[in-house]
């Protein structure tokens, strides 16, 4: 019904490191080239935990773009934007606050989890409760077809997809609704119609899933119906209702995970990152200073790879002669830690010097970021009020 679309965000809590380029840039800039992406900046979302600290949020903002930019987020493939420029985002939160049950927002695993593992802040506030809610509406305000996502945050998207069903269950409804959709239908032309109405009955008779699809698909190609009419046939194929809100699907990401390091998660915070934009020297100090298997004390001690940071650093950056190299090697203790490491250092450095050179022109003129941002902002607060249009519509708040 709306044309596919990837919509996704990150918060600007600090500097960008390794561990998101390999947990969630490479996915993105592989979407890019796939399906419209629109990437932004999530500085209300910052503001859940960060809400004692707002100065960093301005600036890591700015970095972050560059980070993007650096990483290979092409804006002339995507739209890049800052989510507080495109105030209809807090517009759809608070309406969609006003039907969302409160324990569904208890119930998000990540909500008790966070609050635990950031024990130093108090996150007892009304916005954190409802960040789920507005990361919904993030999504839900550009009708986003696909949402890239690890594991952990599907029951984030189940629940955008619920707060969409919801939405379109009470607002919906339309007078008329029934004698709409019918002439709708015949719009279709009678061939059309036909088909229409045997797959309408085979799903809700038989919930054939199949059927549906091919009724979606259908729908899909009949370019001669207006915006009003599809709405209220895809509705209609689903019961009786338009449907105003999309719902999105979770896009799994296959990550490569980067741990830190020290073998933890990567996380600034720890001390243990490599920054996305790390200088040579840097990187080469950070590496050769790795701790590594407590067992190879001596040169002559053998090792195991699989109790050795380093090895996780192999398993991204290195192709199998190599890591057949390394688990040879340190398991007969052929090769020094030192050794091992040179290949890693050279694969990150190797890794950067694109990542530097792209960056440098936003570096020497910062206005060449700031007009970028502007174009993007515009361009998803267009796509952003076709939505709250509609939205306000069928809340009776157009006032027309
Ligand atoms: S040889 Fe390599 S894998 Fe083995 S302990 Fe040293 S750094 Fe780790």
């Amino acid at each position: 019904m709306y044309p596919d679309r990837v919509v996704s965000g990150m918060r600007p809590t600090g500097a960008m490191h390794l561990g998101h380029y390999h947990g969630a840039l490479k996915n993105w800039i592989k979407m890019q080239t796939e399906l419209p992406c629109l990437f932004f900046v999530a500085d209300w979302h910052a503001l859940t935990t960060h809400y004692d600290d707002p100065a960093v949020i301005e600036r890591s903002t700015w970095d972050m773009l560059i980070d993007w930019l650096a990483a290979g987020i092409d804006p002339s493939q995507s739209t890049l934007f800052i989510q507080s420029r495109v105030p209809e985002h807090a517009e759809l939160h608070l309406l969609l606050s006003m039907a969302t049950p409160l324990g569904w927002l208890e119930r998000v695993p990540t909500y008790k989890d966070q609050i635990e593992n950031l024990a130093n802040k108090d996150l007892a506030t009304y916005g954190f409760l409802g960040y789920p809610l507005l990361q919904a509406a993030d999504v839900l305000i550009y009708r986003a077809s696909q949402v890239p996502v690890g594991e952990d945050q599907v029951p984030h998207i189940e629940m955008m997809r619920e707060i969409a069903r919801r939405f379109n269950h009470l607002y919906g409804k339309e007078k008329g609704f029934e004698e709409k959709a019918q002439d709708a239908v015949k719009k279709l032309g009678s061939k059309r119609a036909r088909l229409y109405n045997e797959l309408r009955t085979e799903y809700q008779q038989h919930g054939k899933d199949a059927a549906l699809a091919q009724a979606k698909a259908m729908l899909d190609d009949a370019q001669s119906l207006s915006m009003g009419d599809r709405e209220r046939l895809f509705g209609y194929l689903e019961g009786s209702r338009k449907l105003i809100l999309v719902e999105p699907q979770a896009r799994l990401t296959e990550a490569a995970r980067l741990p830190g390091l020290d073998g933890r998660k990567m996380s600034k915070s720890y001390g243990n990152a490599i920054a996305l934009r790390e200088d040579k020297d840097t990187v080469s100090k950070k590496i050769k200073t790795m701790p590594t298997d407590p067992a190879r004390v001596r040169r002559s001690d053998a090792g195991d790879p699989e109790r050795c940071p380093v090895w996780q650093f192999h398993q991204v950056y290195s192709d199998a002669p190599t890591r057949a190299w390394v688990v040879k090697g340190c398991t007969s203790a052929g090769i020094g830690c030192i050794e091992c490491k040179q290949p890693v250092i050279d694969a990150i450095i190797k890794e950067q010097e694109p990542m530097h050179e792209r960056a440098q022109p936003y570096l020497d003129d910062p206005s060449l970021v700031r007009a970028m941002v502007a174009d993007g902002n515009d361009a998803a607060r267009k796509l952003a009020l076709d939505t709250m249009r509609d939205v306000r519509e069928a809340m009776g708040l157009a006032y027309t």
